[in-house]
């Protein structure tokens, strides 16, 4: 396939590719478009042949649903059947946090082709806030079903080169805008069960949707990427979110804990790559170790996770030893994706 690739540049200019993307929508195929979390793969949400490409482009299993992205609250009622929660709760929540990077899981219309959910009854809705990704649904004049645009079992792409190496000769358009802002997925909030529960941790903090519900909301063993459950209330849960070519260890602990543990793995395995939030440049091994933020600034380390991922992965070493951070706000979403992607983690549970 012949992909066409538009390097959007912020101008007038932009509204051309995207007008072209969006006429590639309306018939049926497939676009790469940026939103503020990650990039995403999208088709026509009404349109199920237009959504196998999809899976087919990523090798996506059939059962891991993808999430519907709106442009306005109009479009919101053509994609559910009707509300699980007060439609006052809804839209305090829709006002307060859409657009943004947080995903609802309502019950499905039929207008929704059961392929885009994985053959669930319920649907994934969001309203990305990138307006690369606005102006190209509203374009399109449908809601788009988008996965995030990586090859199935890659790191999500937040850069343009990723969604390159990933999506060149798969897709029919590729809108590329520079780097995605937040870089890791959106939050997923399931509203169809009582009490609401967290599907996926992600840039939205747990604790500010609980005030905004006025209610506790469940935040279970599989939202903190420390199980991977045999019946997934969200099939994407059954998938490791990635699954790395070579061994990732994580360590969870404290700083001292961390660099003690660290010293262990360096002298076992010389060549190991270390990502570490700075903690691991007072081991003085400055040749093994890639700094992706800083422990005290978890919205870098979350900007730049799936970056760091994809370098760590390229480096000719068979071990990745990653540091673990703390789990308040998003970096409750940076340890699901870690543990999830690690194929041993060494924590520190007594003192
Ligand atoms: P991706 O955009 O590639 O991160 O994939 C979308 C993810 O959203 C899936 O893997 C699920 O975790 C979640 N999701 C989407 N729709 C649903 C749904 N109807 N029920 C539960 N989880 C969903
Ligand atoms: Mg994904």
């Amino acid at each position: 396939m012949t992909t066409q690739i538009f390097y959007l540049k912020g101008s007038s200019e932009d509204e051309v590719a995207i007008q072209r993307a969006a006429h590639v929508i309306r018939k049926g195929g497939i676009v790469v478009f940026p939103t503020e979390t990650v990039y995403g793969l999208g088709a026509s949400a009404f349109d199920e042949e237009a959504v196998l490409k999809i899976f087919r482009a990523k090798g996506r299993p059939a059962d891991n649903p993808l999430i519907v992205h709106i442009a306005s609250l109009d479009q919101l009622y053509e994609v559910i059947s009707h509300l699980p929660v007060e439609e006052e709760t809804l839209r305090k929540l829709a006002n307060w946090l859409w657009p943004g990077p947080i995903t609802f899981i309502l019950p499905r219309s039929q207008k929704v082709p059961a392929m885009v959910s994985g053959g669930l009854s319920t649907v994934g809705v969001r309203m990305p806030a990138h307006p690369v990704a606005q102006r190209l649904i509203e374009l399109s004049g449908v809601p788009l079903a988008a996965p995030s645009a990586n090859l199935s079992g890659r790191p999500s792409p937040t850069r343009e080169s990723h969604v390159l190496e990933d999506m060149s000769g798969r897709a029919d358009v590729i809108l590329l805008a520079g780097r995605t802002p937040l870089g890791v997925e959106s939050t997923v909030i399931d509203l169809t069960t009582s009490p609401p529960r967290l599907l996926r941790p992600g840039p939205v903090d747990p604790v500010r949707l609980q005030e905004l519900l006025g209610m506790e909301i469940e935040i279970n063993d599989a939202a903190r990427g420390l199980i991977t459950q045999e019946r997934p209330v969200s099939p994407g849960m059954k998938y490791r979110h990635y699954a790395p070519s070579k061994s990732l260890i994580l360590i969870e602990g404290t700083e001292e804990f961390v660099l003690t543990v660290m010293r262990e793995f360096i002298e076992i395995h010389p060549s190991a790559v270390i990502c570490s939030v700075q903690t691991a440049r007072a081991l003085g091994y400055e040749d093994h170790v890639l700094v992706w933020g800083e422990r005290e600034d978890l919205f870098s380390a979350a900007k730049n996770l799936f970056e760091l991922l994809r370098q760590a992965e390229k480096l000719p070493v068979d071990v990745i030893i990653a540091e673990g951070v703390n789990e308040k706000g998003i970096g409750l979403a940076v340890m699901n994706r870690l543990r999830r992607a690690a194929s041993e983690v060494i924590k520190r549970t007594s003192l």
